[in-house]
């Protein structure tokens, strides 16, 4: 399907910056932040603000077209792979990989707790900062 189609069968308008937007979080696996999405569209959308980034990004999340990674200390970082999987965030580059583990399921809580769903990090050094 191409990426018009994708963003219309979750209710969204495909807008040329919507799309670009969807493209670059899509083509890539370094898990960006809205800031690295931004730089990489600015010579071609030069109009785009960051805060269009930031705010297109977050409706790709609500709508489940991306996820949204919150590691310790570090700026938001998006990923266009919603399944749940495991991550590694490297401290000294701030590289932030996929790691194919067996993730659990959802934790059983107490009564009156919803869990939606859990992330889960290794934090270290990657192999290039090694
Ligand atoms: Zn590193
Ligand atoms: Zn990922």
């Amino acid at each position: 399907m191409d990426t018009a189609g994708i963003l219309r069968l979750r209710g969204i308008q495909p807008s040329p910056q919507r799309m670009r937007i969807y493209e670059a979080l899509a083509s890539t696996r370094a898990h960006p932040s809205a800031d690295s999405i931004h730089r990489s569209l600015r010579a071609e959308l030069p109009s785009l603000s960051r805060t269009t980034v930031y705010s297109t990004l977050e409706l790709f999340v609500r709508v489940g077209l991306a996820q949204e990674l919150a590691i310790m200390g570090s700026e938001l970082r998006f990923d266009a792979d919603v399944s749940a999987h495991a991550h590694f965030a490297c401290r000294s580059c701030g590289s932030l990989g996929d790691l194919a583990l067996e993730l659990p399921g959802l934790p059983s809580l107490p009564g009156g707790y919803h869990a939606e769903r859990a992330q889960f990090f290794v934090l270290g050094t990657c192999p290039a900062c090694s």
